[in-house]
Parts: C-alpha cells; structure tokens; sequence
C-alpha cells in the first residue's frame, strides 16, 4: 500500500496574469492528487496531497513546465497533515496588505489566439481583443490588485455564458482568463473620420484600411496609447503627418506584417537584422528595436531622415494584426501623443487633442487605465540595451543587491522621465513618461507614482531625486513633506549601471550624456567615477567650456560648435543671425555656463561637420553624425590634462581643426572623431588604474546610445583584457536615473538614514 501525504507550497514571483493557478490544477488531477490553490498576498498558495511519488513529480513540473510567462520562485514547502478532501480546486483569492505582489506587463497575442483570430470557423475570427492566460493586456487595464476581472478595465463587460463557460472550465486555455471577451460579449471597434459615416465592427476596420489606402493619417487605439498610423512606403502621407505634428525629422517607428517562418520576411524586405536583433523583434515583449536599413529599402526615405537606423516591430495586439494583414505592407506607428508627452489613452482626449492631425480614428472601448509607450531596445556589443521602457517590459523588476529599510520612492530627471519605486529587495521602474514640461506629463507622472504605491500596497517614506533644483521631478519631492535625497545626476547614471551588476566590487564608470547638475555648480556631462554606489569619487572629466544660451543649447548645436571656437581662441565661421550677439555675452559671461558634457562636444561636431545648428529633437545632431561614421580609421590623440585635484580631463583642442577641415569627407570627419573620443577614454582609464583598484570599466549615459563609439570602446579594452560593462536592463539615458537613484540611496543613506551626508538633504 502506497504512503498519502500532504504539503504545503507557497509559489512567488511572477505568478500573477500569466496562467499559473489553472496550470498548478491541471497538473495536480493529471497527477491524481487532490487540494487547491488560491492566490495569498500576491504569492500562489497550494495545498496538494496524494501518493509521495506524485507529490515529487508534481513539485518539479511546477517550476520545470511552468507556463512560457511565468517566473515561479518556490518560497516554502512544509509537511501538512492530511485532510479528507477528494478533488483539486481553485479558491478564491485572499487580498491582504503588504502583499508580496508581482504586476505583469502587457503581453503579446500568442500564436493559438493568432491562429484562432486567422481561423473563419472559430467564434473569435477575427476578433481584435482576442486574448488567453499566456496572452492580451494586463498593466494598462488593471486598476487594481489581486489580478481578478473585476479589478480590471474589463469589469463592465459581462461575459457570454460561452466566455464564462471558458472562463470555468478549468481544462480550457481560458480558464481564468481576466480579459477574456468575443465578439458577442467584449470590446467593440468604433470608427470616426472627417466627413465619414461611423462605423463599428468589422465595418470599422474596413473603413481605416480605406482611409489608410487613401493616403490618410489614423489614431489607432492600442493596448498602452493611441498610435498615429500611415502608410510607410506614402511619402506625401508621412510628409503630411510630419507637418502637423510639427515634427519634421524626428524618426517614425514602423510596424511590419507578420510573415514567414519566424515572421520576420517583411522586416527583412526594409532592414536588415543581426541575428540578436531578429530575436529581439520577434520577443513576446514586442518592442521597437533599430536595426540597419537596407540599400534597397522600399519604404519612403522621410521614415527616418539622415539615419541608417530604422524603428521596427511587429504586431503585438490582435487588432494590429488585422489592421496590418488587411492593409499588408507596412504602416507607420508612432505614439499618439503631443510632442513630449505621454502617449493618449482617453478616446475623447484623444479626438480632441490629435484633432488637428488625424484624418480618422479607430476606437474601441476597453478603457486603458494608464499609458505605456512601446518600448525601443538597440542591440550594441551584441548585448539588447533597453533605450525606452514601456509597453510589454515594464513594471520593471531589479532586485536591488541589498535590503532597503524603509520604502524609497526615487522620480528621476526631467527628460525621459520614469519612475521607480524601491521596498525589502525589490525594485519596479515605471514606463517612459515623457518630458516634464506639461500638465498632462505631470498629471500622469502623479498618477503613475500614487498607482505604483496603491498597486503594490507599499507607501515611500522616502523620496531619491536629481539634484538639479529646475527639474519639475525635484520641485515635486520636495514639496512632499517626506524625506529627500538628492542625488548628482551622473552618480545616479553610474549606480543604476551599478545596480544592473551588483557582482562588480570596484568601478571606473564613464556617465557621458547631455548635461546634468554638477557637484560645483557647473554642467557636468563627460565624468568618469571611481568607487561603488555610495562612494563614487569624480576622478575623470573633459575639458570644460563656457556655452552661453542656457536651455537654447541643447536646442542650437551651434552654440556648443561657437563655444569650442571661441574657448580656443578661433573663429566661428557659421552663417547664423545672433552669432555677434551671443559672442558679446559669452565675452561678459553672461547667461553662458561651464560644462564638462561630451554629448556637447558631439553637438558641436554635428554643425561643425553637418551644418546640424537647429535640432528640431534631442539627440537630431549627434544621431546623424553617428549614422556617418564607421570603424577602422585613424584617430587623433587628444592630450589628458591633470588639473589640481587629479581629476584627469581629456582635452579635446585637436578635434577642432579635424572637424574644420573641409578636405575630408564629412563620413572621414565623423568616423575620426568618434575613434578619438573612443581611445581618449581608453587613455583615460589607463592613466586613472594608475592610482584607483579598478576591476571593471562602466559605461553609461545617454552617449552610450551610440553604437559606434560603445562598440569601440568595448573593444579598444577588451583587446587590452580589461572587463567592461554597459547596462543592458536599465536605459543608459535619464530614462534610467530613477533607478540608480534607488540605488544610491539604498548605499549612501539606506542603512543609516539618520546620518547626513554631505550635499544630501534631509530635513
Ligand atoms: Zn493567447
Ligand atoms: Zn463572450
């Protein structure tokens, strides 16, 4: 006679959204063991007993065949005593405080639905919010947790007595399915154009498609936001849409019918994708990766003017896929949004405020409870760097290396924003909110922190921010009434690369990027750090120069380029306007600041070499610069200066007349250029290891986007055996800081949160 037994297993994780309760039932009765299940403060509680060989068998399937989506950790198993219970079932979910939950991002439409939504005999053909327990949304329509229907954007909508039938049945692949709908029951398409008769259903797609044929510009209502969509290969639609949306060479991402084998054909037909990239596209998080376009790309030359990269991905909805399949080449698909915002969720919102540029919108009526913006990744070093969270990766999880003592709340910087919030050892980054420069940014900025806190039942006692007093993220932690830390801005980039690596002891991390609030008052954007999170010490720099303009800078290349010219003494020979002007204030020193910032110096060399001296986006210059260049030229050796403190700065005087030469081709400038700056800093790091016990070089900052300088310096110091490491989870841009803010605090304040530390304010 066999031996019953009974256990106890608490399951955490990501167990949440992703299919998991009905995955541990059909388990157990395959296995003939008798219990239940139910969902316990975020964790999935199980009771199972039966035979001891199926308890152990069951025990390994749980986490070896646990669903694709899943994470499961087991957390405890005890012995139990047996009870008398016959079947396995699942209970309901018990809600408590302090729950250990886990949100799930927004998932892709998995191949069964796909293949049911392509099937005329199935009841859910072509239905476009088809969805299972391995797929369809969960961040953006869930208001509340534990994760049950009810508490979701899907609470209005009844279920069909076939839905619920699914819904019940614990052997179909619906069960428990909270969006779960069809036709008969769920969200309805709805289509509103200038001077067209509205229209639902299938007859609402058919009239985008139309208009889409037509040349025609559509809001198209997703799973995180609006999107406004064209034809990619229509010049005269794109130039209409870049016009009103006021954005004339920003580029457009776009979507590609799924086809093929591994579904990539169409987007091999326009780019042409490394083998990480291809896997990256096809990810079931969807995101937006750039890839090298083609030679012979079809698509229209205004997707993405002056760039060798383009934005592409597949379909990630059902309606996309239809919408896609129906109008069969590719669509243009950026955020629906004003410039800078976050994307528009609201259907009336969105109307009225893309009015103005949208010949039609496709509707529907599952609410979107907050954005999420789709998320862009570019594979450098042959490693994915997340470039833009949302849509499909974030909630964000890192577990940060050490034990926070209270909960943290940390609101990054001001462009790119994101925020993280940080308790025990977890810590969640939000998606891309956008630049803090507008009510609606602020709105949801607000909304996404309180949703965050309610969410996960965690209330921040404290709040991490960037130093720089102008930044709207900081103006808002400091009128919370909470304890604040403010954190340099590059120490926050290089705690977040940090934080990615907790293994790593010692770092020299270079934080490159735009400008940032520096220590000594002065625009800092081209520092290198010794130490680790907590102790960073500024031990590398670039040689500073005085740039008058203030914001206007980043806007006017050629303020930086005039800068250059006129700290050395040469003159600046460009065609614009104010030039006299500004050269008068920068003489007095008026409204002109010192910066260290090598994305500056790439500003500069863009209208130095490329006449770049008004970027209508952040990063227009340099980005076009970079898509110049190429490997394998002569660099110029640029001097390392030591000022008073040690600090070694690289001296970038010799680029100048490199830049200036208009012998060379501006591809021969461009490529020379980044190979300079690469060996500066491999130069930097030789003289710094002289004195600092270095074990691994960082690299971080929005810089570090460009591929070509990334790739350079990794391998420039693995050709000389030294370790080096970018981040890859977490956005070496400001979209990153938030993280690293926890970090920082967690190491610099976190255990002792009573002692001040110099240049941090507690009251
Ligand atoms: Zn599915
Ligand atoms: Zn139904």
């Amino acid at each position: 006679m066999s031996i019953k037994m009974a256990r106890r297993i608490v399951v955490a994780g990501r167990v949440q959204g992703v299919g998991f309760r009905p995955f541990v039932y059909r388990l157990a009765r395959s296995l003939g063991l008798s219990g239940s299940v139910c969902n316990n403060a975020g964790a999935v509680d199980i009771h199972v007993q039966g035979e001891a060989g199926a308890l152990e068998a069951f025990e390994k399937a749980l986490i070896e065949d646990a669903p694709p989506l899943s994470r499961p950790a087991i957390r405890s198993r005890s012995e139990v005593p047996l009870d008398r219970k016959e079947q396995f079932d699942i209970l309901p979910s018990i809600a408590t405080a302090g729950a250990d939950v886990h949100l799930p991002p927004d998932l892709f439409c998995c191949d069964d639905c796909l293949a049911e939504l392509q099937n005329p005999t199935e009841r859910r053909y072509r239905y476009a919010f088809t969805n299972c327990t391995q797929c369809g949304p969960r961040y953006t329509i869930i208001r509340d947790l534990p994760y049950d229907r009810p508490a979701t954007s899907m609470a209005d909508f009844e279920m069909c007595p076939a839905c619920r039938g699914e819904y019940e049945d614990p052997g179909d692949r619906r069960f428990h399915a909270q969006p779960l709908a069809c036709p008969a029951c769920g969200p309805q398409l709805r289509f509103v154009g200038k001077g067209r008769a509205e229209s639902v259903g299938e007859a609402a797609l058919a009239a985008a498609v139309s208009l889409l044929q037509e040349g025609g510009i559509i809001a198209v209502k997703g799973i995180g936001g609006y999107h406004l969509v064209c034809d990619a290969a229509n010049d005269d639609a794109i130039a209409k849409l870049r016009a009103r949306k006021k954005r004339p060479d920003k580029p457009l991402a776009v979507m590609f019918p799924q086809s093929g084998a591994d579904g990539l054909d169409a987007v091999r037909r326009a780019v042409q994708p490394r083998e990480q990239e291809a896997a990256v596209i096809a990810d079931p998080k969807r995101p937006i990766v750039l890839v090298r376009k083609s030679a012979d790309c079809a698509l229209s030359p205004l997707l993405a003017p002056g760039l060798s990269e383009l934005g592409v991905f597949l379909p990630y909805s059902p309606l996309h896929h239809l919408l896609l399949g129906d109008f069969g080449v590719p669509l243009v698909a950026t955020s629906g949004n004003v410039s800078g915002e976050p994307v528009l969720t609201d259907n009336a919102e969105a109307q009225t405020r893309l009015s103005e540029i949208a010949d039609g919108f496709l509707h529907h009526d599952r609410p979107i409870v907050r954005p999420a913006d789709d998320s862009v990744i570019r594979v450098i070093g042959g490693t994915p760097r997340l470039i833009r969270p949302g849509r499909g990766v974030t909630p964000l999880e890192i577990e940060l290396p050490e034990t926070l003592p209270h909960p943290v709340l940390a609101v990054g910087g001001h462009m790119k924003a994101t925020v993280a919030l940080g308790w025990g050892r977890r810590a969640v980054l939000s998606p891309h909110i956008g630049e803090l420069d507008s009510a609606r940014s602020l709105g949801v900025f607000e909304q996404v922190i309180a949703d965050l806190q309610a969410l996960y039942g965690v209330d921040a006692e404290a709040i991490a921010c960037d130093a720089h007093p102008g930044y709207a993220s900081t103006r808002w932690a400091r009128g919370q009434g909470l304890p604040v830390l403010e954190v340099q801005h590059h120490t926050a980039h290089a705690s977040a690369l940090a934080g990615e690596y907790p293994e790593v002891p010692r770092w020299l991390v270079f934080a490159w990027d735009g400008v940032g609030y520096g220590a000594d008052g002065t625009l800092w954007g081209g520092e290198a750090f010794a130490g680790s999170p907590g102790d960073w010490r500024r031990v590398g720099s670039v040689r500073p120069f005085r740039v008058a303009g203030g914001d206007r800078v980043a806007r006017e290349p050629w303020r930086s380029a005039a800068a250059l010219h006129w700290e050395t003494g040469a003159e600046i020979d460009a065609e614009i306007a104010e030039i006299d002007m500004v050269r008068q204030a920068w003489d007095k020193g008026i409204n002109t600041q010192a910066t260290s910032s090598v994305g500056r110096l790439f500003d500069a060399a863009s209208s130095i070499v490329l006449g770049i001296n008004a970027a209508s986006f952040e990063g227009q210059g340099p980005m076009m610069f970079e898509s110049l260049a190429r490997d394998g030229v002569e660099a110029i050796a640029l001097p390392l200066i030591e000022d008073g403190d040690g600090l070694v700065r690289i001296d970038w005087e010799p680029l100048l007349p490199m830049m200036r030469n208009q012998r060379l081709a501006p591809a021969e400038r461009a490529s020379a250029f980044h190979e300079s700056l690469a060996r500066a800093l491999v130069a930097q790091v030789g003289r710094i290891a002289e004195r600092e016990n270095v074990d691994v070089v960082g690299l971080t900052g929005g810089v570090f986007q460009n591929r070509l300088l990334g790739e350079r310096v990794i391998r420039l110091l693995q050709d000389r055996s030294i370790p080096v490491k970018m981040p890859s989870r977490i956005p070496a841009n400001d979209g990153g800081l938030a993280f690293g803010q926890l970090v920082e605090f967690l190491y610099s304040c976190g255990k002792n949160p009573d002692e001040s530390q110099a240049g941090n304010r507690w009251p």
